[in-house]
């Protein structure tokens, strides 16, 4: 049985964290700080985050889609024991400009880049045990930014969080196809408002 949880960013912009899990393991997809300016007035803080998304953690592995910090902008909150996984050139980009964030604070974020695995763009990988993902390149203001499509459970889904105009005529090929049961996404634009998990083509959203 495969189940789907937004742990935050179904009614806002930002702030990005979605869990898929088996019931026995699972994967985080971002861990997204608030935009800034917003966290004072946000449903959940930054600072419940690590109770809520890690308090009661089973076995967990986090993908991140890309760099900009309201996917990846509590990264140093994840606990050593659990894997984190970026694209190649995302994670030489954090190298450089993690440290220079840094610059003047105690907590130093480079220790926990490094402990970061890279994923490739078209090659499958298993984070945690019954779950497989293959990253896909997505267009986006942030180089080497992907969307995921899972197999989870016996049902396949198309993790999406941009869709602008350029990249929008492909995908949406490639959803008609119906080769995936679920898709979430989350919107880069007002219109969108945020996350949406949504069934698509032939879905079988009540199966999972
Ligand atoms: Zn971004």
């Amino acid at each position: 049985m495969a189940d789907i949880m937004i742990h935050r960013g179904s009614s806002q912009i930002g702030g990005c964290c979605t869990q898929i899990s088996t019931g026995e393991s699972r994967i985080l997809i971002d861990f997204g700080a608030n935009l800034p300016g917003t966290d004072q007035n946000a449903g959940i803080k930054d600072s419940e985050m690590f109770q809520k998304v890690f308090g009661s953690a089973g076995k967990s592995a986090v993908l991140f889609t890309h760099y900009h910090g309201d996917h990846f902008g509590l990264f140093k909150e994840i606990p050593d024991d659990v894997p984190m996984y970026i694209g190649p050139m995302a994670k030489d980009i954090l190298r450089i400009f993690v440290p220079y964030m840094d610059s003047g604070t105690g907590r130093k974020g480079l220790p926990v880049v490094e402990r970061m695995r890279t994923y490739g763009a078209g090659k499958w990988i298993t984070p945690v045990s019954g779950i497989k993902v293959l990253p896909l390149y997505v267009d986006h203001s942030a180089l080497d930014s992907y969307m995921f499509y899972i197999r989870v459970s016996g049902k396949s889904l198309l993790y999406y969080w941009r869709f602008s105009g350029a990249w929008h005529r492909g995908p949406e090929g490639t959803l008609r196809a119906g080769t995936q049961d679920i898709c979430a996404r989350a919107g880069g634009y007002p219109d969108y408002r945020g996350y949406h998990a949504q069934p698509f083509g032939r879905s079988k959203e009540s199966a999972c």
